[in-house]
């Protein structure tokens, strides 16, 4: 954990950003350090430390699932996650759907969009999120709440090649807004930038940036 950075950072950071700072594989001791210098969003990538976590840490935190989920793992989720970045089907988005019904609450989620050139990374192509929005399968999900949009750069060191996906990106946030949002106020988010990238996602009108070893250091797998 690194208190100077993280206070760099958000000393760094425009009003109108968020910092999610990703937790993953981090324990409870070092995330509490953070959260007593004010930090309340955090985010995760696996449904089961999530929720273990969720469990276990201080109540007034807003959790974020960053990862690929799995549809018979949003019943872990559902009553309790402040925003999942990573919907990346409708069938995803219908399952998230079914359980904010069961529980009366409105799940509020970004639709993960793929730009990078890796193809191991998920997310909808632009064809794809068009046509799901149109659908009617969509517009008849009452307990999702669509926020915005999210997406993860290629990992490279061409830094003209992330800003590229990144402004895409944003473009594609406009586009989406003006077709289909228009008339829904709080689809305001665009989730890009993590540790080696975020500078550039700011530039491009990043609404949340998703940082992890800047705050707490290399991570640990175990
Ligand atoms: C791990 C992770 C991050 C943070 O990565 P860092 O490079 O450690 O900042 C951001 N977004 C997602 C989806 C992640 O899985």
């Amino acid at each position: 954990m690194n208190k100077g950075n993280y206070q760099n950072l958000i000393s760094e950071l425009p009003e109108s950003v968020k910092l999610i700072a990703i937790s993953k594989t981090q324990s409870k001791e070092e995330i509490l350090e953070i959260y007593k210098l004010g930090q309340r969003d955090f985010g995760e990538n696996k449904v089961q430390e999530l929720v273990a976590k969720q469990e276990s840490l201080p109540k007034d935190i807003h959790w974020h699932m960053v990862g690929h989920l799995q549809r018979n793992k949003v019943k872990f989720i559902a009553s309790f996650v402040n925003l999942i970045h990573s919907v990346d089907s409708l069938k995803l988005l219908k399952e998230i759907n079914k359980e904010g019904a069961k529980l009366n609450r409105i799940i509020h989620c970004l639709l993960q969009i793929h730009i990078a050139k890796e193809e191991t990374k998920f997310g909808f192509s632009e064809e794809e999120v068009n046509s799901m929005l149109k659908s009617e399968d969509f517009t008849s999900l009452q307990y999702v709440n669509i926020r915005g949009i999210m997406g993860m750069a290629t990992f490279t060191r061409d830094e003209e090649q992330v800003k590229e996906e990144f402004h895409y990106l944003s473009e594609l946030f406009n586009l989406l807004k003006n077709e289909f949002f228009r008339d829904k106020p709080d689809f305001t988010e665009l989730s890009m930038g993590m540790t080696s990238d975020y500078r550039i996602a700011l530039k491009e009108g990043a609404t949340m940036i998703r940082i992890g070893s800047l705050i707490f250091g290399e991570r640990n797998y175990h």
